[in-house]
């Protein structure tokens, strides 16, 4: 795909452009940071709530733990029922209402210093030997709260439980001392349904945007507790703890953070460490709480959405609004193209328009204006100086051909100027039928007028002449000087005997003039007429030639005509 460049679009499209790309690129930036400071912010207040959430649970847990390790500190310490026998009707009757008060505890019983159970709540495992159970083995000495575990010798004698999954236990124990002497272990099986009450009744009411849940794991990170009756199910999923939740050195209790549990989905987890109320009772549980981000955030997600299509209705307004701006601007820009192209083409009364969209149209159109205006009158100028110097070119080629026409001496025609006279005055007698004559003219012995009296004299001899051949002459004869001091008459409308009468008087003329330098100067003349259409001027011409040629033959100052 072959995409145009961007100086190829129109003002108006480019500037709507960058408008739109601005404006998008700013709402995106924005929304998308915007975005990400909500969720920051989300993730804190989220994560606080869920944090005080698990610590109200870790706290009510701690305090179960505790007070159960007391119950059955406070069994053991009941030395007045113990010393009427381990199994007497009174140590019985206070276990059973022991768990009447707490229906929590599956089984309380007491075994004697050999581990055999002497009484127990239901009846249940009396006679059996629990030697090798730790909560025996460790209540010997003190009191002991032993962390979860499956029902070993309970499990086959106890009713299910409603949620399906096995019966499990937290034991607590405590010594029967009578004086000095230890004589038994009273136990209590707590039955983790508890923990589910407790996490249950801790965990907010599930909503369209909230979904909390807890769970609980142990020291090892060992998930003991997830609600839904699912414990068993995430243990054989390899759920483990999934934040770090051991509290680094200084900063207390882990932050709340987004995390990635074990069923690839991200939560937002907040983790609570069980504060030990008691050496005993200390396990060193977690509470975790989680919600699951897409709800989290979702309120982030819908904000950003929201902005950025604000944001994409803010590009398309601005960039309807450049638009807008950018045609005012390339109007004025068009209109200013439009008209110095008709200045161009010389379209008459052009003239650039008055633009005033922005500063900067009005003062490119008023330069442009001034522009055109100097350039116009630099033009009417030159067409001006033009005209004149073809004028003048024109004269002075009509005087340098009226030069090369005219003989410099005596002002009269020379042989060039004479030969279109000859042509059209030839072209007119053949065409009217009228005679035409020629008559050459020669200085008699002129040779001896310069050498007697100089060139100068002989000059103004020749010039006399010229004077005396155009007096005679009418308008419409003409005279020639062909080279030297040969002149040729060509005269129009003329017969061979008109013509010869003119050179006569001519010859007359001359030969009566008395010139105070010179002296009496005579001239020789042979006159030749027009025979017919056929004749050319140089016909003529040579045979004028021949007959002054015969006129000097014979002794000069005469007129011949031609044979
Ligand atoms: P003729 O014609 O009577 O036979 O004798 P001519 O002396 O006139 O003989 P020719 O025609 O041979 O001599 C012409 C002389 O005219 C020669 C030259 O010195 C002179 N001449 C030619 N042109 C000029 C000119 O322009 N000025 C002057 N002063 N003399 C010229
Ligand atoms: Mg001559
Ligand atoms: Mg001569």
């Amino acid at each position: 795909m072959n995409w145009p460049r961007f100086s190829d679009y129109s003002l108006r499209t480019q500037m709507a452009l960058v408008f739109a790309g601005l404006v998008v690129g700013v709402s995106v930036v924005l929304s998308l940071v915007f975005g990400e400071l909500l969720k920051r912010r989300i993730e804190q207040d989220v994560g606080a709530a869920l944090k005080v959430v698990a610590e109200n649970a870790a706290q009510l847990l701690a305090t179960g733990l505790l007070e159960r390790s007391r119950e059955a500190e406070v069994l053991a310490a009941a030395e007045v029922v113990w010393k009427q026998g381990l199994d007497s009707p009174e140590a019985h009757h206070m276990l059973v209402r022991s768990q009447a008060m707490q229906p929590h505890s599956a089984w309380i019983g007491v075994a004697d210093a050999q581990g055999v159970v002497r009484t127990a709540t239901g009846g249940l495992l009396e006679g059996s030997n629990v030697a090798s159970r730790p909560w025996f083995r460790e209540g010997l000495q003190g009191t002991y709260v032993g962390d979860v575990h499956p029902a070993v010798l309970l499990e086959r004698l106890l009713a299910p439980l409603p949620s399906g999954e096995g019966h499990r236990f937290v034991d607590f124990a405590a010594p029967v001392r009578l004086g000095p002497t230890t004589v038994g272990v009273v136990a209590i099986h707590g039955s983790w349904e508890w923990t589910r009450e407790v996490m249950e009744s801790m965990t907010p009411p599930r909503t369209d945007s909230r979904a909390v849940e807890l769970f609980v794991f142990d020291r090892q990170g060992q998930l003991i507790y997830a609600p839904g009756g699912r414990t068993r199910a995430l243990q054989e999923a390899g759920q483990r703890l999934p934040v770090e939740a051991r509290p680094p050195a200084e900063a207390g209790a882990p932050r709340p953070s987004v995390a990635q549990w074990q069923d690839g989905r991200q939560y937002l987890t907040a983790t609570a460490a069980l504060k030990p109320r008691s050496r005993a009772s200390d396990l060193g549980w977690r509470v975790v709480a989680r919600e699951p981000v897409e709800l989290a955030f979702a309120e982030a997600r819908h904000t950003v959405r929201k902005a950025l299509a604000l944001g994409l209705a803010a590009a398309l307004l601005a960039s309807g609004l450049a638009w807008v701006v950018a045609r005012r601007l390339s109007e004025d820009l068009y209109a200013l193209a439009d008209a110095a192209s008709a200045i161009e083409s010389g379209k008459p009364g052009g003239h650039i328009p008055q633009a005033r969209s922005s500063r900067e149209v009005r003062t490119l159109a008023t330069a442009l204006d001034r522009m055109t205006n100097r350039l116009l009158a630099a033009r009417e100028a030159m067409e001006e100086k033009v005209r004149l110097r073809t004028l003048e070119l024109e004269s002075a080629n009509r005087a340098l051909d009226l030069q090369a026409r005219t003989d410099a001496l005596t002002g009269l025609l020379n042989r060039r100027g004479f030969e279109p006279q000859m042509a059209f005055a030839l072209a007119l007698a053949r065409r009217t039928r009228r005679p035409l004559s020629v008559v050459a003219v020669d200085v008699d012995h002129f040779k001896r007028v310069n050498d007697t009296y100089g060139h100068e004299a002989g000059d103004e001899v020749l010039r006399q002449l010229a004077r005396a051949l155009e007096l005679r002459l009418r308008h419409s004869d003409v005279v020639a000087r062909l080279g030297g001091e040969e002149f040729v008459l060509l005269l129009p409308d003329t017969g061979l005997d008109g013509a010869r009468t003119i050179a006569q008087a001519v010859l007359t003329a001359m030969a009566e003039r008395e010139d105070p330098v010179v002296g009496r100067i005579t001239v020789s003349a042979g006159v030749a007429t027009m025979h017919g259409a056929d004749d050319t001027g140089m016909d003529m011409l040579r045979r004028s030639d021949a007959a002054l040629y015969e006129a000097k033959r014979q002794g000069r100052n005469r007129v011949c005509t031609e044979a």
